[in-house]
């Protein structure tokens, strides 16, 4: 091990006292060093230091290379009463103010309508007051849950601070073991789609890659990543990674938090809410369909309370041998490639998550071009199927489908994930009626969708270059007024008893459970109706099944009681819209995929599409090695030279 791999808060401040005294010779004063999660945080009471506390990370970052933020003693800051009235005079449009007293910040949230102040407007208040300041937007269509989480991350900022402690003393530890060999383990989605969870082992450090559920298992071993491999997984793994906010990739996040793992989850910042709101409802459905949920809300919450946020291009140390940095995946809002770099150049892996290899009407194609790369785990959904129709082909499908039930008097289903493909299928029939293409109809929305779409419009940054230039207007831009919220049982009813042509879009998006089985309990009988998947159905789920041509399924009612429900209505398909790569789209990210790999590692596909995909990849990709593994088998990656 060499000197320069050792790492600690002496060797920091000799570092920060070194630059103080030779690059900027100023008077540092600094009171205390802090780990703040992957960060380091100093705090001054120089407010010279303070005001320039851009430039001087800055500088510190390139000599030390980790994380830092500047942080203003308490000494130089304004009195809160001072500040707040500071703010509400100077600023105007203020809705809420979020005080951190501990670390010296406050979120300033302002009306959407206002223009906020400039950065340099912002930077000599906050040079004047002493505090940091963030000036936040409000989102222009509400949503709890954005509030509910930053009630969880600034309401108790103690528990706050001492979590990101721990997690920075994680971080920051001295290396001991020197990075010979790394290992990669699948603990779900090897060649089955769901419970995603892959251990990345090195001689010094455990990191888990997503850690989702399985929609399609009923039981424990089925449903659950294999987390038995290791005997003690939570107390030995450093960090946890989540690609995007999708139940079988975060579900089992606060399962860890249950048996007491207290180490980071790493996540882009609108992951955050959206794993929050789909967590909570999982729980909640579980509880009403008198299913025993795996985890409670408190377990949730413990698990919000460690979750560290990273924006795209960030790179960031984990551990003291594993840097990641996201980049979009263009699946969903806030989903991400991760690029992991283990050792000082020993080896990169780029780990894709679910992705899509094309702009939709609301992200960005996936990046495919990467400093450095020597494996690719990449996703397989559809590995294995051609889609026969390209996007707008799809849209005039979708057109077909819906004017057709219209025109028959039937009323149109469709199932959504209420993350993601529900803002696009959205957008499309917005485009859709505005265009004439099919004949307007009241839609109504169901279940998270339209708090997913709430949440959309709170981080307009991480959508498509389209969409997040109209920030202005992107609550109408999505809620147009086509749609209806349904908001109550008494809605529900009203909308069961109407008569006539209409589109229902609600949750969940493969049948298992949620607004929409009510729905397709009283639509299923008559054949004017047509339920329309527009996203992958897996394995063992009710969606599934439909597609295959059952045409009969129990379902439990209000008092308890199972009924059986036939069905009559027409099922089909489009698969265009889907958030996944399409065969040819995953084909094509590897021909485009910068640098070559000499590792390809294809999970979350079933066998057929992972066997068929690794066939046509070999000959793409001819030198680079394929493996196609099942759950528990492991793969060594060697040193780069
Ligand atoms: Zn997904």
């Amino acid at each position: 091990m060499t000197s320069q791999e050792l790492f600690s808060l002496d060797k920091l401040r000799h570092e920060i006292a070194r630059y103080f005294s030779i690059v900027n010779p100023i008077e540092a004063g600094v009171t205390k060093i802090e780990f703040e999660g992957p960060r380091i945080a100093i705090y001054t009471r120089n407010p010279e230091v303070f005001s320039n506390r851009d430039q001087i990370a800055k500088d510190l970052v390139t000599l030390i290379k980790k994380r830092i933020v500047i942080r203003p003693d308490e000494s130089i800051r304004a009195p809160k009463e001072v500040l707040e009235s500071r703010i509400k005079e100077a600023i105007k449009g203020v809705q809420a103010l979020i005080f951190n007293e501990l670390i010296g910040e406050v979120v300033v949230e302002l009306t959407p309508t206002v223009k906020p102040p400039s950065d340099d407007e912002v930077k000599k208040f906050s040079a004047e007051t002493g505090w940091v300041i963030r000036v936040e937007m409000q989102p222009p269509m509400q949503t709890k849950t954005i509030e509910k989480a930053n009630n969880i991350i600034y309401g108790y900022p103690e528990e706050r601070l001492q979590a990101l402690r721990r997690i920075g003393e994680k971080v920051f530890r001295n290396q001991v073991f020197e990075t010979k060999d790394a290992v990669i383990t699948i603990l779900g989605s090897g060649m089955q789609v769901g419970r995603s969870a892959i251990l990345l082992q090195t001689n010094e450090s455990k990191v888990l890659l997503d850690c989702g559920f399985s929609p399609g298992g009923t039981r424990n071993i089925e449903m659950i990543p294999r987390f038995d491999i290791m005997e003690d997984l939570v107390n030995e793994l450093d960090a946890v990674v989540i690609t995007h906010a999708h139940l079988d990739h975060m579900g089992m996040v606060p399962y860890l938090f249950k048996y007491d793992y207290r180490g980071p989850v790493y996540c882009t910042e609108p992951t955050l809410p959206l794993m929050l709101m789909q967590q909570l409802d999982f729980i909640n459905v579980a509880g009403k369909e008198g299913v025993f949920a795996p985890y409670t809300e408190r377990d949730v919450r413990t698990a919000i309370q460690h979750t560290v946020t990273l924006s795209y291009g960030v790179v960031t140390n984990i551990t003291p041998d594993i840097r990641i940095t996201f980049y979009n995946a263009g699946h969903i809002l806030g989903s991400a490639i991760i690029h992991i770099h283990i050792g000082e150049g020993f080896h990169n892996v780029i780990y894709t998550g679910d992705f899509k290899f094309e702009n939709s009407r609301t992200l960005d194609a996936a990046v495919y071009k990467f400093p450095r790369a020597e494996t690719l785990i990449m996703e397989s959904t559809y590995g294995a199927t051609p889609v026969q129709f390209t996007r707008e082909e799809s849209e005039q499908l979708l057109a077909n489908y819906i004017k057709q039930t219209i025109e028959r008097g039937g009323k149109v289903l469709i199932p959504v994930p209420a993350v993601g493909r529900a803002q696009e299928i959205m957008l499309v029939l917005n485009h859709l009626f505005s265009t004439g293409m099919i004949p307007e109809v009241p839609v109504f929305l169901d279940g998270l969708v339209i708090e997913a779409t709430a949440i959309h419009t709170a981080f307009p940054s991480y959508l498509g270059r389209e969409l997040g230039g109209r920030i202005e207007e992107l609550g109408n831009v999505f809620m147009s007024e086509y749609f209806t919220a349904v908001r109550s049982q008494q809605q529900r009813d009203d909308i069961l008893n109407m008569e006539g042509p209409m589109i229902i879009m609600a949750t969940s998006g493969m049948l298992e459970g949620g607004p929409i089985l009510t729905y397709l309990r009283e639509f299923a009988s008559d054949d004017r109706n047509m339920l329309i998947f527009v996203s992958y159905q897996v394995e063992g789920t009710l969606g599934r099944k439909l597609l295959k041509g059952v045409r009969e399924f129990s379902i439990i009612d209000e008092t308890g009681k199972t009924e059986l429900v036939n069905v009559k209505l027409e099922v089909v398909k489009v698969d265009g819209f889907s958030g996944h790569s399409s065969r040819q789209q995953l084909l094509s990210y590897l021909r485009a995929f910068k640098p070559k790999p000499r590792k390809l590692i294809l999970v979350h596909g079933e066998p057929d599409a992972v066997t068929s995909l690794a066939k046509s990849a070999s000959k793409v990709l001819p030198n680079t090695r394929i493996y196609t593994p099942q759950n528990l088998e492991s793969i060594t990656l060697e040193s780069k030279s």
